[in-house]
């Protein structure tokens, strides 16, 4: 958290309110934040800004100045934020970086991060290809199905860590994970390649008409999530499976919501979700 939904939220409302503003000035609290392009820092006093963009759960803003693009690129997995002036801040302290505007909707993006998972990477854009291929695999909301159905295919992963793994599939968190297989009916721990095609295909439609409604509905805000603006997200309300064992299944099917032990919990209904192997079935 933040997963896909929120970085994409959050690059929307950047988008739509500091394309073309002006880096005024910029505030630094901690060099340990930035993990490469430290050097570069100054280069952005008086770039412009002149895009925004989400690769899986990183926001990528694009910076122009004497005829150079740049990039910021905001690790937002974990828990990283952007944040507007206005937004209100439980704790000021883990504000890191800061970049000051004019020209634009806002006069402030304030890069919060309380645990510093994640960081800032400034780059030209050859430090971006390197930094994109080496993190990113294809995003699930633009590979196409038969892509999706060969990745399955291709490995005996099971169908939770390899929904999460970024380099495979990119943005795809916990909470997504564990709501897009109960959805479908899988199991967390079912192997990748033993999933048939046609239920496959049924993931890949679930996957995305979960992320895309997540989306429309400014994300999930759970523990410390918040939009640019300050807003949460209200797809918090449609979870059905994250952080509810114990509860009877949404299903009906009678049985109770699990949740494994590990590292990243599944949350799961063992009655719905079983592990199937076409050989037996
Ligand atoms: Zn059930």
């Amino acid at each position: 958290m933040p997963e896909l939904p929120e970085a994409e939220v959050a690059a929307r409302q950047l988008r739509e309110q500091i394309v073309g503003s002006l880096v005024n000035d910029y505030w630094l609290g901690r060099e340990d934040i930035v993990r490469e392009g430290l050097f570069l820092l100054q280069w952005f006093r008086g770039a412009r800004i002149t895009g925004v963009e989400r690769r899986g759960k990183s926001v990528i803003i694009a910076f122009l100045r004497a005829k150079q693009t740049k990039f910021l690129a905001a690790e937002l997995g974990m828990t990283g934020l952007l944040l507007f002036r206005k937004a209100p801040t439980k704790y000021p302290q883990h504000t890191h970086f800061v970049l000051h505007l004019e020209g634009g909707g806002e006069s402030e993006i304030r890069y919060w991060n309380p645990r510093r998972f994640g960081r800032l990477s400034l780059l030209d854009q050859a430090g971006l290809d390197q930094y994109t291929s080496r993190r990113f695999g294809p995003d699930p909301l633009v590979m196409g199905p038969m892509q999706f159905v060969r990745l399955l295919s291709s490995t005996r992963r099971r169908l939770k860590p390899l929904l999460m793994h970024q380099q495979a599939i990119a943005g795809i968190g916990n909470i997504y994970a564990n709501e897009i297989l109960f959805r479908a009916r899988l199991h967390p721990d079912q192997a990748a390649n033993q999933v048939e095609e046609k239920a496959a295909m049924r993931l890949y439609e679930i996957m995305g008409d979960v992320l895309r409604e997540a989306i429309n509905l400014g994300g999930s805000s759970v523990r410390d999530y918040f939009a640019p603006d300050g807003t949460e997200g209200q797809y918090k309300r449609r979870h059905l499976v994250y952080a509810k064992s114990g509860n009877t299944c949404p299903n009906g099917c009678g049985a109770v919501i699990k949740r494994s032990v590990g590292e990243r919990s599944s949350f799961y209904c063992p009655r719905c979700q079983r592990i199937r192997s076409p050989r037996f079935d």
